[in-house]
């Protein structure tokens, strides 16, 4: 198949359509990505919040339980209970310092709660000495913490400030020593705030995500910016940081509920989500302020590229397909059929029974060429082998006089057989239809809508042009003009015009069959002529028109004597040939006195009795026609010689010149 052009306008039109569905294709990725990367941030921020909380529960949940083990190891509260007997302190100061040792911890202390003495490591060698290191104090406000603790009920006591004696911020774990009658002291650690801050909260210091650590009073624990002095920038508690109604609200009822992670919405310029986590063990929770781009990482843009190329791939793929096979399709089979030269084809194909623009646009062109082919005089027409008209041309359907197109349609196709005049021509045509024959001609009768019968030719062709196509392509021509001439003709030549009979050609003819008849199926065969007499008296006396009156009204009467099977002919002036078939001589003799009897008696109007002589003879067997009608002829003579009027029959058997003679 050849390759078929599509027109310059019609490639805008594709390229237009690829454009605005690959545009739209953008949007709506770049709204699914949008979603997509916030609900990944999201996800994304309640990791990075958990995760914080999690290291910070397992940092605080060693340094818990070693001050637990300490607060219930024997030897130190022995110690604790007898601060001044120095073998007990050794014996405790050993048990703390090899823990110190260990688990390179060197922030434990030890509080005595009868002497308020404190003991802690030595800067230089990291181990808890015999030496008080110093005295706390119910008046002075930075020691509450100790007191908060020996009169707490909690299992331990948390809190983070500066130390007064190591001048250092700390997280600091308190935990009540039970003596045998109630607290003798408090036996803690402490964590580096920094180690904190650096380890946790701000390793990812690169994202613009903010990390605080709250209680759940809200009140600022940790920040994120290693500034300890939040303070200083005026706000002490996270629901001064953010500053919005709705969001404080949220916060407030999520950590009341103590839920353990939840991802808060914040209309605020700098943020646009919280991820807030619990600390297990602790009231504090972790949280983690961040925006949409936060965790947005060049892999999401790939990822997001990578999408885009395949589905606009997908959509030209698609576009392609629904172009070329639904779109273009109709046009393919046009175009194709055009190649082939095979203009004609279904309705499917021209789209004529389509009800859109294409279809509108193919029965215009149909239209257009029908008007052209109308003005043909010519019915033009094409039938498939089951009696679609799959065309017709205005001649055509003008011939049937339909009322249009579809009317002669459903009649070829559902009562083909109305159509034609005679069922052998039906027949006929049907057998046409089945032949491949290069062209037929056949001139039959059809029958118009009005019921008028009409002689048309048709001129009938097999066509097959591909695989789609078989039909018969044919014209039909009006031929009833032609008929009518013809059989003007045909009386013209074989009648005469003065009397209506046959002339003496056709008698001739009529004769010759009438002989080869009586030869194939036997039965005898005569023959009659007379001659008017004295006829030329009759003219001479009234003029011939009164003589013409006198040769038709003979007829008449001859006519109406003989039998219907007698062929009358006028032989020539005013003498006529009878043929008189199945009739012997003696039939013969018969019929000719009972008509010279008439004529004897009939009165015309001005001629009055005009007679007529008569010559009857029955054909031999082995004699020629010519023969025949020389005997008759002389029985017509002999009748004339012995005074007209009368009828001589010419023997029928070869005993010549004995002729019968009647008066
Ligand atoms: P006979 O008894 O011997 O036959 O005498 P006849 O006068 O009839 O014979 P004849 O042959 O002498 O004359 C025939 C006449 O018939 C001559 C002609 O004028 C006339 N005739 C022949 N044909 C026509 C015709 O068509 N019309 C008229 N009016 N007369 C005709
Ligand atoms: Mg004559
Ligand atoms: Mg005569």
């Amino acid at each position: 198949m050849k390759k078929y052009n599509i027109s310059q306008r019609f490639n805008i039109i594709v390229v237009s359509i690829l454009c605005i569905t690959i545009f739209i294709n953008l949007i709506v990725m770049g709204f699914a990505m949008l979603n997509i990367t916030s609900k990944v941030s999201q996800g994304y921020a309640k990791m990075y919040a958990s995760e914080i909380a999690h290291v910070i529960e397992t940092h605080l949940s060693r340094e818990i339980g070693l001050s637990l083990k300490l607060a219930r190891t024997p030897s130190i509260i022995e110690w604790i209970t007898n601060e001044d007997q120095l073998s007990k302190k050794l014996v405790a100061l050993e048990e703390i310092n090899s823990f110190i040792d260990l688990l390179h911890d060197h922030n434990m202390f030890i509080v005595m709660d009868r002497s308020k003495n404190i003991y802690f490591p030595e800067q230089i060698n990291q181990q808890i000495p015999l030496e008080i290191a110093g005295v706390i104090s119910k008046d002075i406000k930075e020691d509450s913490w100790y007191f908060d603790t020996i009169n707490s009920d909690e299992l331990y006591n948390i809190n983070i400030d500066k130390d007064r004696f190591l001048d250092t911020y700390r997280v600091w774990i308190n935990v009540k020593v039970e003596g045998p009658d109630g607290p003798v002291g408090v036996i803690g650690t402490g964590l580096y705030l920094d180690y904190f801050i650096n380890e946790n909260i701000s390793s990812n210091k690169d994202k613009s995500a903010y990390t605080l650590i709250i209680n759940k009073n809200g009140d600022i624990q940790l920040d994120g910016t290693a500034n300890r002095d939040y303070e200083a920038y005026g706000y002490s508690s996270v629901y001064n940081f953010i500053n919005e109604d709705r969001f404080n609200a949220e916060l407030k009822e999520s950590l009341v509920s103590e839920q353990s992670e939840t991802i808060l919405k914040i209309q605020n310029d700098n943020y646009d989500y919280a991820a807030v986590s619990s600390i297990k063990d602790t009231n504090w929770y972790v949280i983690t302020f961040y925006t949409n781009g936060t965790f947005y990482t060049s892999n999401n843009l790939l990822l997001f590229i990578i999408m885009m190329v395949i589905s606009i791939i997908a959509i030209i793929i698609v576009i392609n397909i629904f172009i070329k096979h639904i779109f273009l399709k109709p046009f393919m089979l046009l175009i194709q059929s055009l190649q082939n030269k095979n203009i004609y084809l279904s309705e499917e194909l021209f789209g004529t029974n389509r009800k859109d623009e294409f279809g509108l646009l193919s029965n215009t062109i149909e239209q257009m060429a029908d008007r052209l082919v109308s003005s043909i005089p010519i019915g033009l027409f094409l039938i498939d082998s089951d009696f679609n008209l799959i065309y017709s041309n205005l001649n055509f359907i003008s011939q049937f006089a339909a009322k249009d197109k579809e009317a002669l349609k459903s009649t070829f196709k559902e009562t083909p057989e109305l159509i034609f005049a005679n069922p052998e021509d039906f027949q006929r045509f049907k057998s046409i239809l089945t032949l491949k024959e290069k062209l037929v001609v056949i001139e039959m009768q059809f029958v118009k809508f009005t019921g008028e019968v009409f002689w048309g030719e048709i001129h009938i062709q097999y066509r097959a042009d591909n695989a789609l196509s078989h039909f018969y392509e044919g014209i039909l021509l009006n031929t009833q003009n032609k008929k009518d001439y013809e059989s003007k003709l045909i009386n013209l030549a074989s009648t005469d015009s003065l009397t209506g009979l046959l002339n003496r050609h056709k008698f001739n003819e009529l004769v010759i069959e009438e002989i080869e008849r009586s030869e194939r199926y036997g039965g005898p065969l005569s023959m009659m002529i007379f001659d008017l007499d004295h006829f030329k008296r009759v003219n001479d006396t009234y003029g011939h028109i009164v003589g013409d009156d006198v040769l038709v009204e003979t007829s008449r009467l001859a006519k109406e004597i003989l039998r219907t099977t007698d062929i009358i002919a006028r032989w020539g002036g005013e003498e006529f040939s009878i043929l008189l078939p199945g009739t012997t001589s003696e039939g013969g003799y018969i019929a000719a006195e009972k008509l010279r009897k008439k004529l004897e008696t009939h009165l015309h109007s001005t001629a009055g009795i005009v007679t007529a002589s008569f010559g009857v003879s029955q054909k031999r067997t082995n004699e020629d026609y010519t023969q025949w009608f020389t005997r008759v002829d002389q029985a017509l003579f002999n009748s004339k010689n012995s005074g007209r009027n009368t009828v001589t029959v010419s023997e029928d058997q070869s005993d010549e010149n004995t002729d019968n003679k009647a008066t």
